[in-house]
Formats: structure tokens, sequence, C-alpha cells
């Protein structure tokens, strides 16, 4: 599984930075995951990732709030694949509980307005979370189920317990993330920047 970051609050040199998150997993299917808040650095930081919209499969939305879905709107324009949107949200799009809604690719099902992605990759269990709202504890719970978790990438909100993250192989703390500074100091911890690339 390869996972680019395409959109976050620190950038890499030639990347834009904003607030918002997005990044594109490729695996068995490639599935951008949120589209950050402004579709121009949206658009941006994908073509020079090299991401084009027909390279798409598939497009998961963790939660309304602006900074996650608001670059859908103009990328729908251009896009005919499927968009999986939370379920009492007003974006439209399919609704999925949770349940494997593609291979390989889980949602945790919302809660509190919010859904994670649980993505498999053989015997290894990659997350990946929006801000958080849901709660990193309950997304760990649930992914629990599905095998041993690897990595989690994504914002945590304001989750407390860090020291529980220190046993995963790979941590990403992104934007919206408010103990990001010090989750940071852990040595199983890779910084979040548009652009990054990390290979899973
Ligand atoms: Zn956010
Ligand atoms: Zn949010």
């Amino acid at each position: 599984m390869i996972v680019k970051i395409v959109y976050d609050n620190k950038a890499l040199q030639g990347f834009k930075a904003s607030w918002g998150f997005s990044c594109f997993i490729e695996h068995s299917i490639n599935l951008l995951f949120d589209t950050g808040g402004r579709y121009g650095v949206l658009k941006h930081n994908m073509k020079k990732l090299g991401i084009s919209l027909n390279d798409i499969d598939a497009i998961f939305i963790s939660h309304s709030h602006w900074d996650h879905a608001g670059g859908l709107k103009k990328l729908k324009l251009k896009y005919e694949g499927k968009i999986y949107v939370p379920p009492s949200s007003n974006l439209k799009g399919m609704k999925v509980g949770n349940e494997e809604f593609l291979p390989n690719f889980i949602s945790t099902g919302e809660i509190n307005g919010e859904q994670s992605l649980i993505v498999k990759d053989d015997d290894k269990i990659v997350i990946f979370t929006g801000c958080s709202h849901n709660g990193l504890k309950n997304v760990i719970k649930i992914a629990e189920k599905y095998g041993k978790i690897y990595a989690i990438i994504g914002g945590f909100h304001g989750f407390k317990e860090i020291e529980l993250l220190r046993k995963y192989p790979l941590v990403m703390p992104c934007h919206c993330t408010k103990l990001k500074r010090q989750i940071e100091a852990f040595p199983n911890t890779i910084e979040c920047l548009a652009g990054k690339v990390v290979e899973i």
C-alpha cells in the first residue's frame, strides 16, 4: 500500500499547505480519503503527486466539515466514480455502515457525525481518520476486530491517551491533532506533510 498525503496544514516544498486533510491510498483500488477544504490546493497537490482524476476509483469522506469535504464540490463536477459519505450528512453519495464496502476497505460506521476508514493489507490493518470527532479510541476498538493494527494516519483531535500509540509500528498525526507535538516525539511517528509519500 502506498499513501500519499495530498492535503495538510503543513507541506513539503513545492506543495501548498492549507487547513484540512486529504490523502490518496494506492492499494487493491485507489481511494481518495477526504478532499481538504480548497479545491485549488487539492488540485495543485494532486498534480504534483502525479494523481489524476482518472486514477481515483472511489472517494471516502470522513465527515462533512468544510476542511475535509470542501474540495468535493468542484471535484465532483469532473469525477464520475463512487463517493462514500457519512450517513447523516447532506452530501450526495453512498452511505454505508460498519462494513467492507469495497475489497479491503472497511468503514467504521458513523459515530458522532464521522466515519473512519480501515484498510486491510494482508495481515496489516491501517486506520485513516479525518478529525477523529468519533473518538480515536472507538475507532481503534472497531479496527482491532479486523486484525493487528499496523498504522494510524490522520487527525486525532483531542485524543489524550497518547501513550497507547507507542505500540503501533507507524503513527502519523496530521491536521487537527491537539497533542501533535507530544506524539511526534515518539520514535514510531512520521511527520505529516502534504506531498509526503509513505510505503506500508
Ligand atoms: Zn479537520
Ligand atoms: Zn472536523
